[in-house]
């Protein structure tokens, strides 16, 4: 089947690929400079990994979900001046309350402030662990962790054998591997590097604020995460910008090939084998989508990395690249919505945050909406709807399971946090972003054990015309939505410099 449709041909400045938030502030950086842009999108909306989505009750009214990234933490300060830019308003997760933690012996405790409930022994043990931590983010920093003196060295080691290297107390070393494991890189601890958690907790700002929930989930926006790509689609087109919806990308013809890397005597043809000379340059692309080909001087690929082979490079990435982007992976995690007629939780004086190291479901919280009302102004949901998360190991476990009997597991393991009512939600969902083509995990891509002090330094370096921008390949923000803002504008700051 032949992609090209020659009557859609376009000449843009710059083409971007993928229109989730770093793709499309990255294109409106570029309208906004004047450029002349067509953003590609494969689904048919913009957003990406955020997405406004609604589940029905037995009665089929419909109640607000976010399918996926959703909070915004304090130090996340270019994605909420740029909510705010957007005209769009934040409101805090409820925390009112005690939580709630369940520790490895089954026994259920509730407690106040960010310590969780345990023995003194197993809380020290913690707080050395987050101290080692915190001082490794501040040796190592989010922007170049590959280049940090001791990169390999910690590259090498699991997560989890480093945190039992420096402690004995399983109950402890459970928890702190939350907060980067199952929390956020959602991989078991034994299948990424340190250097991988380093980087994950300096992208935050430091260990201490990915383990204090009020930090890091602090707020959302008003109407959905997706608002912000919704609205930045609108004042790109108001701009002069396109964006083309269901529209997957499948080739790249990018550069001239080397002469010198042709081999005839084994019918080798010429390629780009050994590297591009002018990295980074405006160049001569053609991008063919279905649908829609665009000629254009750059590219803007802000698809995450484990997307970037679903896309045909003529001629194919130098080897380097090729070896590189084998080395990322998604995780996985489903984000549960269980929507119940009221916020039962307050009711028993309960914030709704619960946790339980090596649980099911390991982390839920308060996650009930707000909206803006028929006047405009922000109103509070009456019907109460908690999130929860279950992440690698056990996530796979629940998608293996009958939907009646996964959904009696989960809601058991919420109410062992919660109480018997948490069993009878009105309304049930669970995000499935694995099963998404354009995604294929939850949250991100990070990399495997030894790979990103190998490999990390080539990826946000541009290849020939082609510039990366993603927020699983951020430094600050490094996963969230906040990254992909960072990595979309810095990337169509350097394009604009080079055009
Ligand atoms: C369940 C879940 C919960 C999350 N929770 C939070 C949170 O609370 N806070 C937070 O900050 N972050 C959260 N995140 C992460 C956040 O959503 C992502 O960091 C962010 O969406 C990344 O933006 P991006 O533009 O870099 O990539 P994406 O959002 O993945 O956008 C990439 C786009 O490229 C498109 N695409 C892919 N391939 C092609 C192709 N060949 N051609 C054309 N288009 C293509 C995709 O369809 C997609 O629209 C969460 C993610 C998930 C899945």
């Amino acid at each position: 089947m032949s992609h090209t449709t020659p009557e859609a041909v376009v000449d843009r400045d710059v083409v971007v690929i993928g229109a989730g938030p770093a793709g499309l502030t990255a294109a409106y950086t570029l309208v906004k400079a004047g450029k002349s842009v067509t953003v590609l999108e494969a689904r048919d909306r913009v957003g990406g990994r955020t997405w406004n989505g609604h589940v029905l009750d037995e009665n089929d009214n419909p109640h607000f979900i976010e399918i996926g990234g959703q909070w915004i933490s304090p130090d996340q300060t270019r994605l909420s001046d740029l909510v705010d830019e957007l005209g769009l308003e934040t409101y805090q997760r409820y925390r009112e309350g005690k939580s709630v933690y369940v520790s490895p012996d089954g026994s259920r405790h509730t407690y106040e402030g960010d310590r969780l409930p345990c023995s003194s022994e197993t809380e020290a043990e913690m707080d050395k662990l987050i101290k080692l931590m915190d001082d490794l983010v501040l040796e190592v920093g989010a922007e170049a962790p590959w280049a940090a003196a001791r990169a390999q060295e910690l590259d090498t080691v699991p997560f989890r054998d480093w945190l039992s290297q420096h402690s004995d107390d399983q109950e402890a070393i459970d928890n702190v591997s939350i907060y980067v494991a199952s929390g956020m890189l959602t991989k078991p601890s034994y299948a990424f590097s340190t250097l991988q958690a380093v980087l994950m907790a300096a992208s935050a700002g430091s260990f201490s604020n990915l383990v204090d929930e009020d930090f890091i989930l602090d707020k959302r926006v008003v109407g959905g995460m997706q608002s912000v790509s919704l609205t930045l689609a609108e004042k790109i087109r108001e701009l002069g910008g396109d964006i083309v919806l269901s529209s997957p990308v499948r080739e790249v013809t990018w550069h001239e090939v080397d002469p010198s890397t042709a081999d005839d005597a084994n019918n080798i043809r010429a390629d780009v084998r050994n590297g591009v000379r002018d990295n980074g340059a405006a160049g001569d692309v053609t991008v063919v989508a279905d649908g829609a080909t665009v000629h254009a001087k750059n590219v803007v690929l802000a698809v995450p990395p484990n997307l970037y082979n679903r896309i045909q490079f003529v001629p194919p990435m130098p080897r380097e690249q090729h070896i590189a982007h084998q080395h990322i992976s998604m995780g996985l995690v489903i984000k549960v919505h269980a929507v119940y007629e009221t916020p039962f939780w307050r009711d028993k004086g309960l914030s709704g945050t619960s946790f339980g190291g090596g649980r099911l479901v390991q982390e839920v919280y308060d996650n009930t909406n707000v909206q803006a009302g028929p006047d405009g102004t922000p109103v509070e949901d009456t019907n109460g709807t908690l999130v929860g998360f279950i992440s690698d190991v056990y996530a796979e476990k629940m998608w293996a399971l009958p939907e009646a009997e996964r959904k009696e597991a989960i809601l058991s393991a919420m109410a062992d946090y919660l109480g018997p009512e948490a069993m009878n939600p009105i309304a049930f969902y669970l995000s499935d972003m694995a099963a998404e083509e354009w995604t294929r995990g939850a949250y991100a891509t990070s990399y495997d054990l030894g790979g990103l002090h190998r490999w990390g330094h080539l990826q946000n370096q541009p290849t020939g015309p082609i510039h990366y921008a993603c927020s699983d390949i951020a430094a600050e923000g490094y996963q969230h939505v906040d990254g992909a803002v960072r990595i979309g504008e810095s990337v169509a700051k350097s394009i604009i410099e080079g055009l």
